[in-house]
């Protein structure tokens, strides 16, 4: 009792008892012998119940009942038969109805015998059934917390799993971007090449044409200053010849006055 952490809960099912060990299960819940001291009490619901305490034989018509009653209580479960009837099948195990013992459609965990069984026997075949009830229960909890750290375990694998696939996700975008990146790159350093090698040859083409211009610039500022100089030349000649113009102009114009005086004094 000492090691149980729980009120236990037991069921009581009369089989086909006489009512004799039925009477003793009773006297265990009252004054004398009280087992409700120790947080033991009976129920009648399958499903609150940890103890399947059974009492006389199992017969054709009842085992399909028991079996019932069996199966609505939750794991862990302890089945303890009260009586010599419901271990064996007792005085009745003859009987053309009686299939014998609880065992015969049940596992049984504890046999109280006794006919009828005595309240302390039951009561010490209960406490049996609590020690075998702890121990199912200590399974069970350890069996399910397995359960739970493997699941946990899974999670746990999967959770790192789903990282290292992102990683590796991540990691590969990244190598795709610094491939793009390079290529990207290296395309704008062509681009750049080529625009530097276009340049370069525009460059030489305007140079080209600059020192064209300036030739046919140099050339025409030739052809001006020497058309200039000759026109400096001719002008340096011209004040030469002018003034024998005008004299013979005057000459010109002497004779013909001579001639027109010469002809009135004819006249
Ligand atoms: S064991 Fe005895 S007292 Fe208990 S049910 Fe059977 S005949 Fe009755």
């Amino acid at each position: 009792m000492k090691d149980f952490h729980k009120s236990p809960w037991l069921i009581h099912y009369d089989a086909s008892s006489c009512n004799g060990c039925d009477i003793e299960v009773l006297a265990c819940t009252m004054p004398r012998y009280d087992v409700e001291r120790f947080g033991i009490i009976n129920t009648g619901n399958p499903m609150h119940a940890d103890i399947f305490l059974v009492t006389g034989g199992v017969n054709k018509q009842n085992a399909a009942v028991v079996k019932q009653i069996y199966d609505q209580i939750p794991e862990p479960k302890v089945v303890v038969a009260v009586g010599t009837c419901a271990c064996t099948g007792g005085i009745f195990k003859e009987c053309y109805n009686i299939n014998g013992g609880v065992d015969t459609v049940i596992p049984v965990d504890v046999y109280v015998p006794g006919c009828a069984a005595r309240p302390e026997s039951i009561i010490d075949g209960v406490v049996k059934a609590l020690g075998i009830y702890q121990k199912r229960h200590d399974e069970l909890l350890a069996a399910l917390n397995e359960a739970e750290e493997m699941e946990s375990e899974k999670a746990k694998k999967a959770e790192e799993k789903a990282k290292a696939e992102e990683k590796a996700k991540a990691e590969e975008k990244a190598k795709t971007e610094e491939k793009l990146e390079k290529k990207e790159d290296k395309a704008e350093a062509k681009a750049d090449k080529k625009e530097e090698k276009a340049d370069k040859k525009e460059e030489k083409t305007e140079a080209k044409a600059d020192k064209k211009e300036e030739k046919t610039e140099a050339k025409a500022t030739k052809k001006e200053e020497k058309k200039e100089e000759e026109a400096k030349e001719k002008e340096e000649k011209k004040p030469e010849n002018k003034p024998s113009n005008n004299n013979n102009k005057n000459n010109n114009n002497s004779n013909k006055k001579k001639k027109g005086k010469k002809k009135k004094k004819k006249k």
